[in-house]
């Protein structure tokens, strides 16, 4: 089986995009639920998601996905959000969360 990574992270422009609706569901429902597992567990902030992080793209690697697709794929998504953040900090100040 062969895993496209760019499918999977590229924004196909439509309303229905697949990478909009995965993002929502991530910030919605797994970055609060990663937090409370941490929170829960008495783990160290963000261990969940680092290491969960981690382990969901280690089972990509399991499938046979070479380690550097997966960093570079990785890579944009980070690069996307850090974007992200700096147009919403120049937009209305620091983003709600932070103090
Ligand atoms: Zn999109």
């Amino acid at each position: 089986m062969t895993i496209d990574l760019n499918e999977i992270i590229e924004h196909d422009m439509t309303e229905d995009c697949p990478a909009c609706r995965t993002q929502d569901i991530v910030e919605l429902a797994l970055v609060p639920a990663a937090a409370a597992w941490e929170l829960r567990n008495g783990l160290p902030r963000y261990s969940i998601a680092l290491h969960g992080a981690a382990g969901l793209l280690g089972a990509l690697m399991e499938e046979g996905v070479d380690r550097d697709d997966i960093e570079a794929a990785l890579s944009k998504l980070l690069d996307d959000i850090e974007q992200r953040i700096e147009e919403d900090n120049v937009m209305g100040g620091p983003p709600q969360g932070t103090a």
